[in-house]
Order: structure tokens, then sequence, then C-alpha cells
């Protein structure tokens, strides 16, 4: 339920545009937890990791994390961005090389940026030219880094690490994957979009945040224990940052409890994907998703502001991505799926999808209308 901020009434809306993916955010378990630990621990820490911030409940959910994820070890940081900022610059020196998918988030570029490296962007998702730059000669003497993500956030696609994660191996080179929107929901126990593509022991290091499927805020890094040793005293956004609350580590214990005891979620989201492709190849769109972000496309010829309006009148929250955010001619709904969500719920939005392109978009047909 929301006040409308255009009536100022209550309204009841279908959410389809949080990344709370298994619905963690307000699992009865994660809450109980929550609740316990706020009895027990109050709210904060006040001090980083390396004065006060360094308790046995945030090396339980490091433990935890480097399980989930196969690796030896991880760190915490405050949020996914400090997570990526703080691995990129600590870790990539002055005559690296790095080579990066051109869709990277904002955080992964602002690490490349202090860390003054030697670094080049592929087309997204172009395994030849990813090949070909990493085969260019080498003059600089350092390490060579690749950067992908598991799940790219504006688009839903995967990286396809199958492939990625070979080519780096036969590179020499270190694989980083963010998967900031893989983690908790790809591959069969949620380990992440490496699980996926059974490329675990190929991905040198991952970078995963607490925004997404765990539904609060936070970030990791997953990888060998040396790597993570490192970063400990040299990922700044680390040291020189207060340390996550009890409160936050223990709803993210408790969520990768939920996720380990109830697989179903992770099936049940997956069913909803197919369900919602199956609804929506009915309805003439070309698209087939491969996570539980959806990017409508939206035709030049349609009024994004309006088609958005449409959306939440008819009781639906969908993100508008909208100019300059992207070029206008890639303007998009980007629809987040949940394991919540029922077929029902699912329906509806399918139906006000079908009456926002017949209303807005008069010169497309779709096959249903
Ligand atoms: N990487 C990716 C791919 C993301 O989508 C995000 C969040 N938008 C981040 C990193 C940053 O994570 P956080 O919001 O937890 O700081």
């Amino acid at each position: 339920e929301i006040i409308d901020p255009f009536t100022k009434h209550k309204k009841r809306m279908l959410m389809f545009g949080s990344n709370n993916y298994l619905g963690l955010a307000n699992h009865p378990f994660v809450r109980e937890q929550v609740k316990k630990a706020i009895d027990k621990f109050g709210v904060g820490i006040g001090g980083p990791p390396l004065l006060n911030g360094y308790t046995n409940l945030y090396r339980e959910l490091e433990e935890n994390l480097a399980s989930l994820k196969h690796a030896e070890d991880s760190l915490l940081f405050s949020s996914g961005y400090a997570a990526n900022v703080g691995l990129v610059s600590a870790l990539i020196n002055h005559g690296d090389k790095v080579v990066y998918d051109e869709y990277s988030h904002a955080s992964f570029c602002d690490g490349l940026r202090m860390a003054k490296a030697d670094a080049i962007s592929f087309k997204h998702n172009d395994m030849n030219e990813l090949e070909s730059l990493l085969n260019q000669n080498n003059s600089s003497s350092g390490e060579t880094f690749v950067g992908v993500e598991g799940v790219y956030s504006m688009d839903g696609d995967l990286a396809p690490l199958d492939k990625v994660a070979p080519l780096c191996k036969k590179n020499n080179t270190i694989l980083i994957v963010d998967d900031a929107h893989g983690t908790g929901v790809m591959g069969e126990t949620g380990s992440g979009t490496a699980e996926h593509f059974e490329v675990d022991e190929l991905v040198d290091i991952t970078m995963g945040t607490f925004s997404k499927t765990f539904g609060v805020c936070g970030g990791f890094i997953s990888a060998s224990k040396p790597i993570i040793n490192y970063l400990r005293f040299f990922a700044r956004s680390h040291m020189f940052s207060a340390s996550l609350p009890p409160v936050i580590i223990t709803s993210v214990l408790a969520g990768l409890k939920v996720i380990k005891n109830q697989l179903e979620l992770i099936k049940t989201l997956n069913e909803n994907i197919k369900y919602i492709s199956k609804g929506l190849k009915k309805l003439g769109f070309n698209i087939n998703p491969q996570s539980a972000i959806i990017a409508l496309r939206v035709p030049e010829t349609m009024n994004i502001r309006e088609a958005a309006y449409h959306f939440h009148k008819a009781g639906i929250f969908v993100n508008s991505i909208e100019y300059p955010a992207v070029p206008v001619n890639q303007q998009r709904f980007r629809i987040s799926l949940m394991a919540t969500h029922t077929k029902e719920d699912i329906n509806k939005l399918l139906t006000i999808i079908e009456e926002v392109w017949i209303l807005f978009n008069r010169e497309i047909k779709l096959k249903a209308s």
C-alpha cells in the first residue's frame, strides 16, 4: 500500500520494480531473526572493521558467503558500490591492464578511475572483441584483469561465463565477476551466475551485494585467501568505513538460511520468469528473458512518461528508464520479477502491458490485439 503522490489517497500497488527477488526483505524468518538481533545487540556497532567493528557475527557472515560462492574467503563492505570501488582501486595498479564490458556498473568504472590503470572496454558481450583485446601485444609488465557482470542490471542478460572464464584462463588473466544481480538467485543453490554456467572454479574474484536478493544493503568480495587478506588492509572503502551493523548482518545470515532451506523459492522465481516469457511472446514481444530482470524496450513512437503514468494508475509499479539515463532509442520499462508474485499478479501485469502498448503505441500491432 502506498500514498498516491497524485491523489494523496492510499492505494494498493503490485511491485514489479524491486530487486527483492526472493521476497527475503519481508520473509517471516528474516524479520524474526532481525527482531531478536536488535534485542541482543542494539542497532549499531559504531566503528570500522579494523577497530571495534569486527565481531564473531561479522566473521560468520564472511565465512557463510565464502561457502555460498565456493571461495576460500570473503570480505564485507558497507555497500556494493564500496565493494567494487575498494576492490578495483586496491588490487589494480598503474601498469596493469583491464579489459571490461562496456555495460559495467558505475562503481566498477569509478574504481578504475582511482586505480589509474590502463583500462579498455569491449562491446557488450562481444567475445571476439574481448579475445582480440586480450591477444593484443601487452607492453605493460603488470597483470591483466577482465571485468564482466553475471547478470547485467539494465537488460537482465548474462555474461557468457562459459566462454569468458576459459578464455581468461587461457590468457592468464584475472577474472572479476560483478554478480550483484545473480547472487542468491542464479544457479541450482543460488550461488550465482558462475554456478549457473558451472565455471565456479575459473572465476577468480566475485563481487556481490546485499541490496538485491537479500533486500537490505551492503556488499562483499569473495576470492582466494591471499586476495582477501590483501584487500582487508588495502581496500580503503573497507578499512576506512564503519562496519555493517549487526541487524544487517543478521538479516543476510537469515536470508542465506532461507535460500538453503527453501530452494523452492528459486524454483518459483524461475517458473515466474518462464510464465511471463510465454505471456510476453503471446503478446508479440520478441524477447527471451534470462534472469528476473526483464527490459521492455519502448518504441520511439511511444511517450514513455504517459505510458508510465498508465501503469501507475493501473496499480502496477515498474521502473521507467528514460533518457538521458539511456539514449532515446533505448528507453525501457524494467520489470523485476519476484518469487512471491502469483500467476494472477503476472497476468495483471501482462494485461496492463498489452493495454499500454495498444494505447500509447498505435504504430505497432500486437499479435493478441
Ligand atoms: N553492481 C551492479 C551490477 C549493480 O547493479 C549495483 C546496484 N545498482 C551495484 C554494483 C552497487 O550495489 P549497491 O547498490 O549495493 O551499492
